[in-house]
């Protein structure tokens, strides 16, 4: 757990991420190894932030001297509104995850952040089914979709899914009744269920043991949705890959120094 601090209380720092909650973010474990892999002399905390005060709280810190914000769920899309300079990518996935406050600009690392993760793992098929429709699951449908992967969306809401294959414009036929893995080489689970320890109703006998089981959550043990993937022989992997290179791409982006990724990566286990 993080020492948090309320926006109005921040800390003289130079780096942050702001969330509701944030005391379980790895972030500033993570960038805090970086700095003192290489020796520099930054500062990253964790800062909460009420829905609402996103941009209050940024014109303060930026005022305090914050170089860059991490902002996290759920303040990615009112982070994107409060800058000036968006990223085309951050601007489609309504999302931006790395804001330099000192420019007013900002990207989304989480698209090539998770297809980074992806590289070197070898999957059976191009065919992806992801699991969910809030804001992670557009990040991860504008990457997979620009890496030519056929996707399948499903949502316990269907109308969510429906909405937001419509505004990707992805193929009629998207949209799954059930969630169905037959044919994928990839299930991406981007529901909040493993955060609620909750199962999600894929339909388990239709995937095959070489599919990658990709849980964007992570925790101390394996999350249901990734224990019953194991359990079936799958292969599986969970958010911290995800959330060690959409760290690292943060770090160079503000810093121009190449990330100290191995440095990151412990720091998470
Ligand atoms: P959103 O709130 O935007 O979307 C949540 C989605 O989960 C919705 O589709 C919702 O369905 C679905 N859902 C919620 N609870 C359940 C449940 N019990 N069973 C089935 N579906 C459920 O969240 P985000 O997309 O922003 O984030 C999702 C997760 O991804 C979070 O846990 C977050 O921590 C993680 N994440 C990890 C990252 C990393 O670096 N590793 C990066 C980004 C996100 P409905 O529409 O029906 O409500």
């Amino acid at each position: 757990m993080n020492l948090v601090y309320e926006w109005r209380d921040a800390p003289q720092a130079d780096f942050a991420v702001i969330g509701d909650p944030v005391s379980h973010s790895l972030s500033p474990r993570m960038h805090s190894a970086a700095y003192e892999c290489l020796g520099l002399p930054y500062h990253y905390v964790a800062i909460r932030v009420d829905k609402g005060e996103v941009s209050r709280a940024l014109e303060h810190l930026k005022a305090m001297g914050y170089k860059g914000v991490n902002a996290t769920v759920p303040h990615k899309e009112e982070a994107l509104e409060w800058c000036e300079i968006q990223e085309p990518l951050a601007l489609r996935a309504r999302a931006a995850n790395t804001l330099n406050l000192q420019s007013r600009t900002c990207i989304n690392t989480d698209a090539p952040g998770f297809l980074a993760t992806l590289k070197g793992v070898d999957l059976p098929s191009n065919s992806a089914l992801i699991l969910g429709a809030g804001g992670s699951a557009r990040s991860i449908l504008i990457a997979l979709a620009g890496e030519g992967y056929e996707l399948k969306l499903f949502n316990r809401t269907r109308s969510k899914a429906i909405d937001l294959a419509q505004e990707l414009e992805l193929p009629s036929g998207t949209v799954l009744d059930q969630a169905d893995p037959s044919g994928a080489g990839l299930i991406v689970n981007t529901t909040s269920a493993s955060l609620q320890k909750e199962h999600v109703p894929l339909v388990w006998d239709r995937a095959s043991t070489r599919t990658l089981a990709y849980d964007l959550m992570y925790a101390k043990e394996p999350t249901p949705f990734l224990a019953k993937a194991a359990s079936m022989g799958m292969q599986t992997l969970d958010g911290r890959a995800m959330l060690m290179e959409q760290g690292a791409l943060a770090f160079e982006w503000w810093t121009g120094i190449p990330a100290p990724r191995r440095a990151m990566a412990e720091a998470l286990q």
